[in-house]
């Protein structure tokens, strides 16, 4: 049995980001585990059922309750790196991040806490965003940059010392979540239901210049059996998540017969592999 540890900037983003395949690893008996960055402070209420009085104003309360209840959902264990919700900046022009919020920490700093998890864990795979975060957010940025330093310089002795013993990761993965073929093929599937796909516009406004992300993937890992716990993890965060919402369009059966697997790019590998795999564990010896 392998550890995987999966790097995610708020609670939820695990839920939506790989959630099915971390919860497949898991049934599977390995040791899966979620390090949530920061505690999603600022996070808005975007399910109307929440929006009622005791709830923003215990937002990091109520958000580690969600959380522990979607890592429930999807069988893994979870930790908290202890970092504050930068909040996503809005306006034009876009004001500063506040003060002593993640996306303000020193990198350094950021990195040996995540070193000393990755340290006392000893994954195996260690799982991502891209460069780009998957979303334009701080915290997500930044959760690429902390996980890829961290990859690099875990098993470094050098490096970070007081926490604990070097540890060498052997794959870096980032998950990838926007292929529009998989969006296509929804909204196909409505087109010959009879009904309006909500996808329409989105499809037709995507911009063919930047490339769909298909071209980076490297992995695709089956997951179609896991796709109800993804669901329920993400039920579970419920000011974060509208149950009436886009998460939910798609019936579960149509993603399961028409797209069962989920994304993955293999960025950085310290283990012999080849190119397109089905597991992100390929490679690895225990
Ligand atoms: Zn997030």
């Amino acid at each position: 049995m392998a550890r995987l540890m999966a790097v995610h900037a708020h609670p939820d983003d695990e839920s939506s980001k790989g959630a099915a395949t971390t919860a497949r690893y898991a049934a599977e008996g390995h040791d899966v585990l979620v390090v949530t960055l920061t505690g999603g402070e600022r996070g808005d209420i975007l399910n109307p059922a929440m929006d009622r009085p005791g709830i923003l104003e215990n937002i990091a309360q109520v958000r580690r309750e969600e959380m522990a209840a979607a890592a429930a959902a999807l069988g893994v264990d979870q930790t908290w790196l202890g970092f504050v919700d930068s909040g996503l900046p809005q306006g034009d022009p876009l004001p500063p991040v506040p003060a002593g919020s993640f996306a303000t920490v020193p990198l350094e700093t950021a990195t040996e806490k995540l070193v000393q998890v990755v340290r006392d864990f000893r994954p195996h795979v260690m799982i991502t965003y891209d460069e780009h975060g998957g979303y334009p957010h701080p915290d997500h940025i930044r959760c690429h940059e902390v996980s890829v330093a961290a990859f690099e310089q875990a098993g470094d002795p050098d490096a970070f010392p007081g926490t604990g013993d070097p540890w060498t990761v052997g794959k870096l993965y980032y998950t990838h979540g926007f292929i529009r073929d998989r969006i296509l093929r929804f909204s196909e599937e409505f087109d010959r239901n009879g009904q309006t796909s909500p996808f329409k516009e989105w499809l037709d406004k995507w911009d063919r210049n930047q490339g769909d992300m298909m071209a980076r993937v490297t992995t695709q890992i089956e997951c179609a059996d896991f796709f109800q716990a993804r669901d329920d993890a993400l039920r579970a965060h419920a000011t974060q998540i509208d149950p009436n919402g886009f998460f939910f369009a798609v019936p579960l059966e149509w993603q399961q017969r028409l797209w069962p697997t989920e994304e993955f790019e293999l960025a950085q590998t310290r283990v012999t592999t080849s190119i397109p795999e089905t597991d992100l564990f390929t490679g690895i010896e225990e």
